[in-house]
């Protein structure tokens, strides 16, 4: 979509910090994190958010979380622990309509972290 800063990000016309690209998805540095790790992981294709995932994007999905759970690791969070969250809609905070999951790490989280 055109208007949308992580189609922009996604197809390289929007800089970001690059920590994992293949074909589908992307993970980069969150611009104002709020842990010592903390990426955005997106699908490429743009789905504004988790209300649009359909059994289409079941293998995509699975793809991502996997990329997730790599990434934990390779970045020493997947032993001391980590929280992946995907905001939705008004209520759940979503200001980014392009679907994406936060995983956040590197220090203990409280409930208002993420
Ligand atoms: P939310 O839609 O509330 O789940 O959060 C969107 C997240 O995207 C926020 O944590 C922002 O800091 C982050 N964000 C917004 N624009 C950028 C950008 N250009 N590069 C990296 N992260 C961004
Ligand atoms: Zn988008």
């Amino acid at each position: 979509m055109s208007d949308c800063i992580f189609c922009k990000i996604a197809l390289h016309e929007v800089p970001s910090e690059i920590f994992f690209e293949d074909d589908e998805i992307l993970a980069f540095k969150d611009i104002q994190p709020l842990a010592p790790v903390h990426l955005i992981v997106i699908p490429k294709i743009h789905l504004q958010s988790l209300n649009d995932v359909t059994l289409e994007h079941e293998r995509l999905m699975g793809h991502l979380f996997g990329v997730i759970r790599r990434l934990a690791k390779e970045l020493g969070v997947a032993e001391t622990g980590y929280r992946v969250v995907t905001n939705t809609g008004t209520d759940g905070g979503q200001v980014v309509g392009h679907l994406h999951v936060h995983l956040l790490g590197g220090q203990a989280l409280n409930a208002t972290i993420g």
